[in-house]
């Protein structure tokens, strides 16, 4: 088996990822959903969430944390189409657990608290490179310009995971990227919880997980945005809205470690 790459992470997208396990995130044209495909992302979810419980522990980087989505409204009062209509079968769905003021230690009103897969790149991906030489497959980096370079290979299968790449290589046009970018603090190893949203009026969405290689920050995710340039103003945003948050949870004494941006 050989797998041809332009490029192998840490240059990969993949190395970039907030890597939450989160197959149903991102869609970009819910409305273009039908039997089959819900079908078939039901079957590839069950099958993610199986290999990755399999892999789970410290040599392939994959845990369970606490994760909090925060908000000053009732979570009943939040709920979505998705959660009457879930597309992630109900059996892999972890239960949520509402909590309400008084019950958690952030300074937002409401806390949904949820255990949650994260994956962690640097190490889950140079786990899979190790596994692939180990067990006797190579890495060769090349580019593919034209389907027709494809001819040129000895395989007699060809599996495309060319991600972002099969826009240019196979003209696919009906791809569409969704901009992300994270901001990484030193490892706190004491902050063992990750938080979704923030407080009120400090800057829309933002998430914070923390893994072994720093503390990830993120928020953004723009459709159609192809740059791979950070932008700056989110940057600022969203580590401004972290430090507001945490800031504030700091300030009280019956509070757990928050996260230190200093
Ligand atoms: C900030 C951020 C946060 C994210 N958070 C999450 C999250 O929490 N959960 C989640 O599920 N997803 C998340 N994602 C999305 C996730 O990272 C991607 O969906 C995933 O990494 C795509 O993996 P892939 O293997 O398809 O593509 P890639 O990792 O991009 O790999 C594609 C490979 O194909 C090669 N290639 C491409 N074109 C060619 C060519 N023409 N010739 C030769 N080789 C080629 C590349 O060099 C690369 O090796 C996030 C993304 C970002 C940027």
């Amino acid at each position: 088996m050989t797998i041809y790459a332009l490029s192998v992470p840490p240059d990969t997208t993949s190395n970039m990822s907030l890597a939450a396990w989160t197959p149903t995130s991102g869609l970009v044209d819910r409305e273009r959903r039908t039997a089959a495909w819900d079908l078939q992302l039901r079957q590839a979810a069950r099958i993610a969430y199986r290999q990755l419980q399999l892999l789970s522990g410290p040599e392939y980087g994959i845990s369970w944390i606490d994760s909090y989505a925060l908000s000053d409204s009732a979570p009943r009062e939040r709920s979505t189409q998705e959660d009457q209509d879930p597309l992630l079968p109900s059996d892999l769905r972890l239960p949520t657990v509402a909590l309400g003021p008084g019950e958690h230690p952030f300074p937002t009103r409401y806390a949904s608290q949820r255990v949650t897969l994260r994956i962690e790149p640097s190490i889950y991906l140079d786990a899979l490179v190790r596994d692939v030489m180990r067990f006797g497959g190579r890495i060769v980096i090349r580019k593919f310009d034209t389907p027709r370079d494809l001819m040129t290979l000895d395989e007699s299968i060809i599996i495309n995971c060319t991600g972002l790449g099969s826009h240019d290589l196979f003209g696919d046009t009906e791809l569409v990227p969704l901009k992300g970018q994270l901001t990484l603090l030193v490892p706190q190893p004491e902050v063992n919880y990750a938080t979704f949203g923030g407080l009120q009026g400090t800057g829309g969405f933002i998430h914070m997980q923390p893994r072994s290689d720093g503390i990830a920050l993120g928020g953004t995710s723009e459709e159609g945005n192809w740059s791979l340039e950070p932008d700056e103003n989110a940057r600022q945003r969203i580590v401004e809205a972290h430090r507001a948050l945490f800031a504030a949870m700091r300030g009280s004494p019956s509070l757990g470690p928050a996260i230190s941006l200093s």
